[in-house]
């Protein structure tokens, strides 16, 4: 039998790297932060890094992981209704529930679990999902182990939304889901207006954080932040794996009936192993720091804006966002992948990406802003960025 299959496979990668679609991964050999070491010895400046806050290798983190590991053990080797939950999950919860100004909180291993598990628990084929199109492939899936009806609405775009939810009258409740910030183009997700359309349709609304928490927000608290709708939104699902620190964990957080059904009925959560102490008690050490400081946040939006701005000034066609992503529109797809590696040899670390990733002839190098980023880490990549961009003729 496996000869058969493996002949299959072969031919299918070979079908995959010939379509120039082959995912290669670099290996790093150093912590994960703005200036890393990659395997072939070369130091490099990381500017494609969910590590928004520069969290990833802080030393209050390590040092409070550090302590969990000596008084709370390595791992929990159980789910948490059984025996997994120790007072750093509970703690945790709170905090993050605190962090959002919602109600109460569940934990997962991922967001990937929190967002496969939020949706089959908590609707049935009576019910509506309306989902925008560029959804995150967690939600996606999730979406695909409900029975609710489906309902989708181009990216952002609030008249095919209110479309949705006429229809979707037919439905007993209705979830409109989106992510907060999208991750190829950097915009925020309209949530005021969603908002405003699920009060006239009569809808519940679910926001996916996990590239704006941290991020989005004077404060980082993510686009009910931004939009002024803390405490209005019934679902937020985010990561512990981006600007939280970046190690791993996701959470639900929200109305309490919603985070109790969860608990009650959530594949992922009563199936699967609970973070480990030493990671829950560093996401307890990190929302303790978000408490008592903004500067993180305040040097990550100072270093987005200044390097938008540099770019821009540069001559070069950045997405409007409002989020620590920025798009550099180059159009072609080949340009986009010349264009990384040659920033790649000038000390930059990017990533191009192209069809089918983005649309058609929307290629781009997706640049990832941290404030781990300091001033003379953005300058480097700006001249850089100039430098290759005139000698491949994308700027003059
Ligand atoms: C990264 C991401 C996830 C997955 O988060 P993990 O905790 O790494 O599983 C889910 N949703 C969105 C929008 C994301 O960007």
């Amino acid at each position: 039998m496996y000869n058969n299959f493996q002949s299959y496979l072969q031919t299918t990668l070979k079908e995959i790297e010939e379509a120039g679609l082959y995912k290669n991964e670099r290996v790093i050999v150093s912590p994960q932060r703005a200036a890393i070491k990659v395997s072939t010895g070369k130091d490099v400046l990381n500017f494609c890094a969910n590590n928004y806050l520069g969290l990833s290798d802080n030393q209050e983190l390590i040092d409070a992981a550090k302590k969990a590991l000596d008084e709370r053990g390595f791992g929990m080797s159980s789910v948490r209704f059984i025996c997994g939950t120790q007072d750093l999950h509970k703690e945790l919860e709170q905090k993050i529930a605190e962090f959002f100004g919602t109600e109460d909180t569940i934990l997962y291993a991922a967001c990937f679990d929190a967002n496969g598990g939020v949706f089959e628990p908590l609707f049935t084929e009576e019910d509506a999902i309306i989902s925008d199109a560029l959804n995150h492939a967690s939600i996606i899936d999730g979406v695909r182990l409900c029975k609710a009806k489906r309902y989708r609405y181009s990216n952002a775009n609030m008249e095919e939304l209110e479309e949705c939810l006429k229809q979707a009258q037919a439905q007993r409740y209705r979830v409109i889901v989106t992510d907060g910030v999208f991750s190829m183009d950097g915009n925020v997700c309209p949530l005021d207006q969603i908002h405003a359309l699920a009060e006239k349709y009569n809808a519940m609304v679910m926001v996916d954080e996990s590239h704006s928490a941290g991020v989005v927000g004077q404060t980082g608290r993510g686009t009910t932040e931004l939009h002024n709708l803390r405490g209005k939104i019934e679902i937020i699902t985010g990561t512990l794996g981006k600007a939280f620190g970046g190690a791993i964990g996701g959470f639900t957080t929200g109305k309490k009936e919603i985070i109790a059904m969860l608990r009650q009925r959530s594949r992922p959560y009563l199936f699967s192993n609970s973070i480990p102490p030493m990671v829950a008690a560093a996401g307890c050490a990190m929302f303790d720091m978000m408490a008592r400081t903004n500067e993180l946040q305040d040097k990550l939006h100072a270093n987005t804006e200044y390097f938008v701005a540099q770019m821009k000034a540069a001559g070069f066609d950045i997405k409007p966002t409002q989020s620590a992503i920025c798009a550099v529109m180059l159009y072609d797809a080949k340009l986009s992948q010349q264009m990384a590696e040659k920033l790649l040899d000038e000390g930059i670390y990017v990533v191009g990406f192209y069809y089918p990733v983005v649309p058609k002839d929307q290629a781009r190098i997706r640049v990832q802003i941290s404030a781990g980023h300091e001033r003379e880490h953005l300058d480097k990549a700006i001249a850089a960025f100039t430098k290759i961009g005139k000698e491949l003729g994308v700027i003059k």
